[in-house]
């Protein structure tokens, strides 16, 4: 169910018996020469609204800007401070969790969010443990980013193996083919792949694009294909529904 979809008398009769959320997070940013700017909130928005029906609970709308500085230097890329980012996502919980959720699930479909959505959970729990108790102290937050998964991550090695790469991964564009199929930008056949075991200490958009010029890394994304990513994301939604039930039951 989706909260843009209901009304606010369709969310307060849905709180009397349940209190669980799910809330996709990902970014706009450059996915290198075929991969598309929204690749990151596309995919989490789409497992979250898949996981959302199983479980019968509500998906709020996507964060679609998360950290993305190191991005910066490819044009069509857009961030937030993380100090921003920060901010945003407590003002989030903190909203749903006024009205009365108490389980407030985050799909990632950007590694870049990972840290800053940790320190936000910490920062709304230091609001919550720096006073006296309130109803607020019985609000949680779980983060699952889809690629993680252990069960998507040996699906990923089994299909993709080292082409997956570590940025515009091969999987990751494959279930925007399969999530998005009017627009597949075709890969050139003569593209170069950079040797496996490329750095990942990333520092300023431009360190990164002096370092990955199309802004791939490691990834052969010619491996891309909608089956392919079909089969990835019915895995993802299979892992995180079964995740976000014991979340939600927690
Ligand atoms: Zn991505």
């Amino acid at each position: 169910m989706k909260l843009a979809l209901a009304t606010w008398v369709e969310v307060e009769d849905y709180l009397k018996d349940n209190d669980g959320i799910i809330v996709p997070i990902g970014s706009t940013e450059q996915h290198g020469p075929t991969g598309l700017i929204g690749t990151d909130f596309i995919i989490a928005q789409g497992i979250a609204e898949a996981c959302a029906e199983q479980l019968g609970c509500y998906v709020a709308p996507p964060l679609a800007v998360g950290m993305a500085q190191h991005h910066m230097a490819f044009p069509g890329s857009m961030t937030l401070h993380p100090a921003t980012y920060i901010q945003v996502l407590v003002d989030w919980i903190t909203s749903l969790s006024k009205h009365g959720f108490r389980r407030i699930y985050f799909i990632n479909g950007h590694g870049g969010n990972i840290a800053p959505t940790l320190t936000a959970f910490n920062e709304f729990y230091a609001g919550v443990s720096l006073k006296p108790e309130t109803e607020e102290s019985k609000t949680l937050c779980a983060l699952a980013s889809w690629w993680t998964m252990p069960n998507t991550d040996a699906l990923i090695r089994d299909i993709f193996a080292e082409k997956d790469g570590a940025h515009a991964t091969a999987s990751e564009i494959a279930i925007t083919q399969y999530l998005c199929p009017e627009s597949i930008k075709p890969a050139a056949p003569d593209l170069f792949v950079a040797a496996a075991g490329t750095p990942l200490d990333i520092h300023n958009g431009y360190d990164y694009r002096r370092r990955f010029k199309d802004g791939r890394i490691g990834s052969d994304v010619r491996a891309a294909n909608p089956e392919d990513g079909g089969r990835v994301f019915k895995q993802a939604v299979k892992d995180i529904t079964e995740h976000c039930t014991k979340f939600f039951q927690s």
